[in-house]
């Protein structure tokens, strides 16, 4: 049966499931999934034992909420317990086709396996996102990821399933990427908002018009922030002339476990395999939809290796009404890693609120880096960027400025705005790009 290519809809059906529709389903696989894991992995048996809880105990939604917290220490410290695949994993090695490892970029890697079934599943999310941007049978594909274990490599023949031309770009250099993107006119492209925004910039000293030279029209981001900043989505919009959307992803779950759709007013996540909760970041306690703290996140059929309240470590919220495109799958709004959060003068600063003030000044380059430290016992930030080349303001100036503007948004002035020339700073990276420098912890008396 072929698809018709005129449905906005990669599974109608699914996607626009009335509410209660979906939390019935979604209560039935949560009690499949969660007696799935006391019986066949060994951590959650202990654990559940230990907590005093039962599978039998969840007779809704709300009673996932008597099952204790992982996190990313719980898969550390089981990982390669009793067997290779460890304690979570709820089943025997045979059963899985392959493995995905995170960057380590917070400690040791953790891997997170999947069965044929989960792979085929994280697949047909996949094409599900790519179909919701817009992407057809018709359109050509620049896969520009990492390919090497990274979760987010294989999300490319999620596009391939729909029916796309795929080119395997991964981690090209950038002038064999251009050579690409001139040569083959691709109309698609996934990679990270820094890297897009680069590559873009590069396309230009390159002497390539980004929107006369290519066949760009959409820009798939992920793995920073800066896809759901409107003020850098649009910047990145304005060099290549195409549609920006932001993609989420968990190397603990999917490449990709929830998308923008084209209205951008967050992001749809697959709450047919995703139960999302929303809880305090102090206390745990668990809050309402559209409250915003620590998602916490239950794989609901995923196998190999099942997330119990999973402790995400984003800060976000989820809005759970019915979106203008249609779909009824709830939209998460990420505000930043709790890691990445520091509190100025009792204010909870993002480094993405200082990105989005930052891009949305047209005589900054957009460049910029940000610098956490203690004075007199307390939490402070200072910050630099870069000035356009061109702009009739001195450096005083464009600090007051910028000052201010952080100040409005932020609550919180910065203790210092440090400006450079066009490309002064050594922000620009292939990949993600390190931004935000936490001193608290240097001693320089040493
Ligand atoms: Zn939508």
């Amino acid at each position: 049966m072929s698809r018709d290519i005129n449905n906005k809809f990669w599974n109608e059906e699914l996607e626009t499931l009335p509410r209660e529709e979906l939390q019935k389903r979604q209560l039935e696989d949560l009690k499949e999934i969660v007696k799935f894991a006391y019986d066949n992995a060994p951590y959650y048996k202990r654990s559940f034992d230990e907590a005093g809880v039962k599978p039998e105990d969840i007779k809704t939604l709300k009673d996932i909420e008597k099952f204790p917290f992982i996190n990313k220490k719980t898969q550390r410290d089981t990982q390669g317990v009793g067997s290779f695949l460890g304690e979570l994993a709820a089943v025997p090695e045979e059963d899985v086709v392959f493995i995905s490892t995170s960057s380590g970029s917070t400690g040791v890697p953790t891997m997170s396996p999947f069965t044929k079934k989960d792979f085929d599943e994280f697949q047909d999310t996949e094409s599900r996102w790519f179909w919701q941007i817009g992407m057809r049978p018709n359109d050509r594909y620049v896969h520009a990821l990492n390919f090497s274990l990274y979760v987010g490599g294989p999300d490319v023949i999620g596009a391939q399933n729909l029916g796309a031309l795929c080119i395997w770009g991964g981690t090209l250099p950038s002038e064999r990427l251009l050579f690409i993107l001139k040569t083959y006119q691709p109309t698609v492209i996934w990679t990270s908002p820094s890297y897009a925004w680069q590559l873009g910039e590069k396309a230009l000293k390159a002497g390539y018009d980004p929107k006369k030279d290519f066949n760009i029209k959409k820009i798939i981001v992920a793995g920073e922030l800066g896809g759901s900043i409107d003020a850098t989505r649009k910047a990145i919009e304005d060099i290549w002339g195409a549609e920006v959307f932001d993609f989420y992803g968990l190397s603990d779950i999917f490449g990709a476990c929830a998308a923008q759709c084209e209205y951008h007013d967050g992001l749809h996540i697959a709450e047919n395999h995703i139960l999302v909760e929303t809880v305090d970041i102090h206390t745990g306690e668990v809050l309402e939809p559209g409250q915003t703290g620590e998602l916490v996140f239950t794989t609901l059929r995923k196998h190999a290796r099942p997330l119990i309240r999973f402790k995400t470590g984003d800060i976000g919220r989820i809005d759970t009404t019915k979106c203008k495109c249609g779909r009824t799958h709830g939209r998460i709004s990420i505000l930043g890693r709790k890691d990445d959060m520091f509190i100025v003068s009792a204010v909870n600063v993002f480094p993405s609120d200082i990105e989005a003030v930052i891009r949305e000044q047209s005589y900054l380059t957009g460049e910029y880096l940000i610098r956490i430290f203690e004075k007199d016992f307390t939490s402070k930030y200072a910050v630099e960027v870069e000035k356009s080349t061109g702009v009739d303001k001195d450096d005083e100036t464009v600090a007051a400025e910028v000052s201010a503007a952080l100040k409005a948004r932020i609550g919180v002035k910065p203790a210092k705005v440090i400006v450079h020339p066009d490309g002064g700073l050594n922000t620009r990276s292939e990949h993600k790009s390190k931004r935000v420098i936490d001193e608290r912890n240097i001693d320089y008396n040493i």
